[in-house]
């Protein structure tokens, strides 16, 4: 782009879509925060980032595999999705490795949703990329409401469902609240919805969770097919750097995707890091003990400073500060902004009087409660 071309004068070029696009927004970054505030340390708690970082095991294989960047890796990469059939107990043909679940997002859309005519419908608020990867595809959002306690109505979501529905979204752990309905629910979701329409069913958070059968519908899939999982690798095995998700299909569909999925956009890198971190289990173990050992820290810790603390499944925290203070939840992320702590304003969410914290590491979430609590 010319330096001197605002991006209005740009507009007529481009999709005409892409004039009234609003860009995801993501969590601020530890460099952009230190040159902004002048600070040598700045602690992170805004993605849900994994507290003990990645993996040295998995870090190893990545150095072993840097010499054989100049391949290209076998298209579609089969062995991982092996591997992550495998670590599952599921037949690898049901399985589609993306660059991030955030393509998968996108490459669902577009294998089933007509652009013009078919629908998407989730819950608002939700996790930005169901709707900003929907109206990229041409393809209308319908958004029923949370209930005040963000827990899900799923008559509310059913009665916008009709014949258009193509896709239907529901994050569980969902974000940004932490909650998780029950499996037995899911299952009525999944068997209500119109016969055309995929329920996916984004499990980002469900390594999280204190006990997998209760909220997920995996072992249920061979039952239901009109179901999607998508999992990921870049919260309890900290790879969110490195770009890996994956989906788990009704073979029909894996194959679909993988027909139209660009074949390398899971790299050589990812690829032997998946493999490797599934294998990792005394990491997976130490980073579920720290994340659920640290959420118990935080809620006390919030709840202590007098916010209103939401349950949660996850690797982060809903809260809202205290009623009777005078400050604005977007000024107390600011001020916690300038003592070197980024949490995660939710404006973008529509939620003008709720904050999210990521559980950070022991050393992390003091420092957090210290700062905040010198903020309030
Ligand atoms: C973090 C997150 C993901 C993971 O996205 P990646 O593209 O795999 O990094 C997916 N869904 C939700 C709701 C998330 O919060």
């Amino acid at each position: 782009m010319r330096h001197n071309e605002t991006t209005a004068n740009l507009l007529h070029r481009v999709h005409p879509a892409i004039a009234d696009f609003t860009p995801y927004e993501p969590g601020k970054t530890i460099a952009a925060i230190q040159e902004q505030y002048g600070l040598s340390r700045v602690i992170k708690l805004a993605s849900n980032e994994n507290p003990l970082g990645t993996s040295a095991v998995v870090q190893e294989v990545i150095r072993r595999h840097a010499a054989y960047s100049f391949r290209y890796n076998q298209a579609g990469t089969p062995a991982l999705s092996d591997a992550i059939g495998k670590h599952l107990g599921i037949s690898s043909q049901c399985i589609v490795a993306g660059n991030g679940s955030d393509e998968l997002i996108d490459l669902l859309i577009r294998v089933k949703a007509r652009p013009g005519k078919d629908t998407v419908l989730t819950f608002c608020p939700c996790f930005a990329l169901y709707v900003l990867q929907a109206r990229l595809c041409g393809v209308t959002v319908r958004q029923a409401p949370l209930n005040p306690d963000m827990s899900f109505s799923f008559s509310a979501l059913l009665e916008q469902a009709d014949e258009t529905t193509a896709l239907c979204f529901v994050t569980t752990p969902d974000n940004p609240s932490g909650y998780s309905p029950a499996v037995t629910e899911l299952e009525y979701l999944a068997r209500s919805l119109p016969p055309q329409c995929l329920l996916v069913i984004d499990e980002a958070y469900m390594d999280f969770v204190d006990c997998v059968d209760k909220y997920s519908l995996l072992p249920r899939l061979g039952e239901l097919d009109n179901v999607i999982i998508l999992r990921t690798f870049s919260k309890m095995y900290g790879l969110a750097g490195l770009r890996l998700g994956y989906a788990v299909c009704p073979p029909w569909l894996a194959q679909a995707m993988l027909t139209v999925k660009p074949p390398f956009s899971v790299n050589h890198l990812a690829e032997a890091a998946g493999i490797a971190a599934l294998e990792d289990t005394a990491f997976f173990q130490a980073s579920k003990k720290a994340v659920l050992q640290g959420r118990a820290v935080l809620e006390k810790g919030l709840t202590g400073l007098g916010c209103t603390v939401y349950p949660s499944q996850a690797n982060f925290l809903l809260f809202c500060p205290p009623p009777e203070g005078n400050k604005s939840a977007q000024t107390i992320f600011e001020l916690l902004l300038q003592k070197g702590i980024i949490i995660r304003a939710l404006q973008s969410y529509g939620l003008e009087r709720h904050l999210r914290v990521s559980i950070g590491n022991k050393e992390e979430n003091i420092l957090f409660l210290e700062a905040l609590k010198e903020v309030l």
